[in-house]
C-alpha cells in the first residue's frame, strides 16, 4: 500500500494543535503591549516632571504643559500623549506645586506630583 499526503484526521489533529497554541499566545502578546505602553507613559510623566523642575529653576513658579514647549523647558512637551489613549497630558497647577496625571482612566497609568511618581 502506497499513500501519499495526510488524512482528514491529521489534517484536524494540526489545526486544533494550532487553535491550542493560538489561544495561549495571543493574550499574552495583548498583556505585554499594554505594559510597553505603561512604561512609555510613565518615562512620559518623569520627562514632564523634570522639564517643569528645569522651568521652575529658571522662573521661580511651575507652569502647564504647553508652556513648558513655549519656554524652550521641553520641546515637544505639548505633543506628548498617553501611548494607550492618545490624549495629551495636562499640567494642574495650584500655589506653587503641580501634578500631571495620565489621562487615561482605564487603564491608569500613574501621575508625577512635585516631582514624585504614584508608581
Ligand atoms: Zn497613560
Amino acid at each position: 500500500m502506497n499513500r501519499t499526503g495526510f488524512t482528514l484526521i491529521e489534517l484536524m489533529v494540526v489545526v486544533v494543535i494550532i487553535g491550542i497554541l493560538s489561544s495561549i499566545a495571543i493574550p499574552k502578546f495583548a498583556s505585554i503591549k499594554e505594559r510597553a505602553n505603561e512604561a512609555a507613559c510613565r518615562c512620559n510623566l518623569r520627562s514632564l516632571g523634570s522639564a517643569e523642575a528645569l522651568y521652575y529653576a529658571q522662573h521661580n513658579m511651575f507652569t502647564d504643559v504647553g508652556n513648558l514647549s513655549a519656554s524652550g523647558a521641553m520641546g515637544n512637551a505639548h505633543l506628548l500623549e498617553c501611548p494607550s489613549a492618545g490624549i495629551r497630558y495636562v499640567a494642574i497647577l495650584e500655589d506653587n506645586t503641580y501634578r500631571i496625571d495620565c489621562p487615561n482612566v482605564d487603564p491608569y497609568h500613574g501621575s508625577i506630583d512635585d516631582g514624585l511618581t504614584s508608581w
